[in-house]
């Protein structure tokens, strides 16, 4: 069996997406999960798929994007426009960058990125914005008010 038939093999349909621009039924893929903890899952429970190929796990809806459009660009990821993580129909998956596909999910991050202000309703503005490495952001004005005590402690 060829690489793309151990693919196929584990891929079945799946429901019409919902999500304008993904045309089409899912392909959900039924092989192994990268990962099973609740923390990965998607907003329809399910995990990103993990296939074994060349020695290598990857994704499976990379697998998939790869095989079909050839390689993805570094710095790149594959997106789901269907928003489900284990589908691999090629016809709803595009080439993004990661911030965008980071913005557009669900996770903490996106939601946070999403947010226009601060909890006191300061505006994050490029010049009242700090982002810290791990892509949240912090409000200048509410950290410099904070007593220097707090700041020391935070
Ligand atoms: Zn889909
Ligand atoms: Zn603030």
């Amino acid at each position: 069996m060829t690489p793309a038939e151990r693919f196929a093999a584990k891929v079945t349909a799946g429901p019409i997406s919902l999500t304008r621009g993904a045309p089409g039924p899912c392909h959900l893929w039924t092989g192994g999960a990268r990962s099973k903890r609740p923390h990965d899952a998607g907003q329809f429970g399910e995990y990103y798929g993990a296939f074994h190929v060349n020695g290598r796990t990857v994704r499976a809806h990379q697998f998939a994007y790869e095989q079909a459009r050839g390689p993805i660009p570094a710095g790149a990821e594959v997106d789901h426009r269907c928003r489900r993580r284990n589908c691999v129909a090629i016809a709803h998956l595009e080439l993004v960058d990661h911030r965008t596909n980071t913005l557009r999910s669900t996770g903490p991050t996106a939601l946070n990125a999403r947010k226009t202000a601060c909890h006191r309703g300061h505006p994050f503005t490029p010049d009242n914005t700090r982002v810290r490495t791990n892509g949240s952001r912090r409000c200048i004005t509410c950290e410099r008010t904070r007593p220097a005590t707090e700041r020391t402690a935070a």
